[in-house]
């Protein structure tokens, strides 16, 4: 990798000589596939995560927020730039809006969470304290930053992180932290703001309901129970790498009983088994890429563009992805 003279220092002295160069990426992906970062940081505390990107923003470097690198293909040449894998991970209750009366429920609990605190440790917090609106996504790897960009998603229940969102504080490219209300992302299925208009997400509050815990926990592990028995287990993989499609599509294109899975359409267009290099299309979940061992993101997108190519002559649909590509492919 070219590095632009000063960069590196100038990352240094604001970061406490704590930035690290041409680190592989690979292990902090979800795929363990991946080249290096250029210049490579790991937030601990929300004032580390300003601290990088408002120094990346005034320097005029490249900057790429990691959360839990579980929805993203890095390529094989790595990335240009400062690379921060963000591991802010405060909790905190917020405060009570509704009734305090004793035997009447709180309407809302206010619980703020620091952009990389993985989404299984908010969860598992918010049950603890008896806090509905976040138990089906137990199991959910990443982080929160990750899940709000994404509006990631568990349907059975049916539930998006966006949901719960209340406001969160954003870091924008000029330098700005904002407070924003839910209003603002956006969310949509698989979609926010942020997918169009980048910022960084530094903290969410989230809004929920006060509910009796032991129901939290059975409908948690009702979720846990699903995930493990309809997904693959214990493999390297980003998940499902494309998205459903619309209804409206199905029926332009006639899929199967209208299907909008795009899991399902994999499925029946042959793909399970499908393997290029390292990289097969899981036998459990047509929607699931694995990395067998050595795979390489090359191999991964190859993979991807077998199956897209699959479908596309099956039913007519063009599968769009829900992963993201990082780097130069
Ligand atoms: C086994 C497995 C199961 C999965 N199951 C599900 C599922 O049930 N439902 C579902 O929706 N997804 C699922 N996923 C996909 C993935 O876990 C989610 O999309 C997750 O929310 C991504 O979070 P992350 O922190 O890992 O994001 P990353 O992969 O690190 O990043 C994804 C994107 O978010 C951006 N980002 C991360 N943090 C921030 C921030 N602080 N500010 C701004 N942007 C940020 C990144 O720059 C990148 O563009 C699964 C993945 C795996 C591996």
């Amino acid at each position: 990798m070219n590095n632009i003279s000063g960069h590196y220092e100038i990352l240094q002295a604001a970061l406490e000589g704590r930035v690290k160069k041409d680190v592989p990426l690979a292990r902090f992906t979800t795929y363990k596939v991946g080249g290096p970062a250029e210049y490579f940081f790991v937030a601990q505390t929300r004032q580390d995560l300003v601290t990088a990107v408002k120094t990346a923003l005034v320097s005029g470097i490249s900057c790429t927020v990691l959360g839990g690198g579980s929805n993203v293909l890095i390529s094989d040449g790595g990335l240009p730039g400062l690379v921060i894998r963000n591991a802010a991970r405060n909790i905190s209750l917020k405060g009570i809006k509704g009734s305090q009366t004793p035997g009447r429920k709180v309407r809302h609990v206010f619980v703020e969470a620091d952009a990389g605190v993985p989404m299984n440790q908010l969860v598992r917090f918010t049950i603890d304290q008896g806090l509905s609106g976040l138990e089906m996504h137990l199991g959910l790897p990443g982080t929160v930053g990750g899940a709000v960009y994404m509006n990631s998603k568990w349907t059975h229940p049916v539930g998006y992180v966006g949901d719960a969102v209340y406001q969160a504080e954003i870091l924008q490219p000029s330098g700005d932290i904002e407070a924003v209300p839910r209003s603002y992302f956006r969310f949509a299925y698989d979609y926010s703001i942020l997918q169009d208009k980048p910022a960084t997400v530094v903290s969410v509050v989230f809004a929920l309901e006060q509910q009796d815990k032991d129901a939290l926990w059975q409908k948690a592990n009702e979720s846990i129970a699903y995930r493990r028995s309809s997904q693959p287990y214990g493999v390297a993989t980003a998940g499902c790498v494309f998205r459903n499609i619309a209804e409206s599509e199905a029926i332009i294109h006639q899929t199967p009983g209208r299907a909008v899975s795009a899991g399902f359409l994999a499925d029946h267009a042959g793909c399970k088994g499908l393997r290029v290099g390292g990289a097969v299309v899981s036998d459990h979940h047509a929607n699931f890429i694995i990395n067998t061992g050595n795979a390489t993101a090359r191999d991964v997108v190859e993979l991807i563009e077998t199956v897209r190519s699959r479908v596309k002559s099956a039913f007519g649909v063009s599968l769009r992805e829900e992963i993201v590509r990082m780097g130069k492919f």
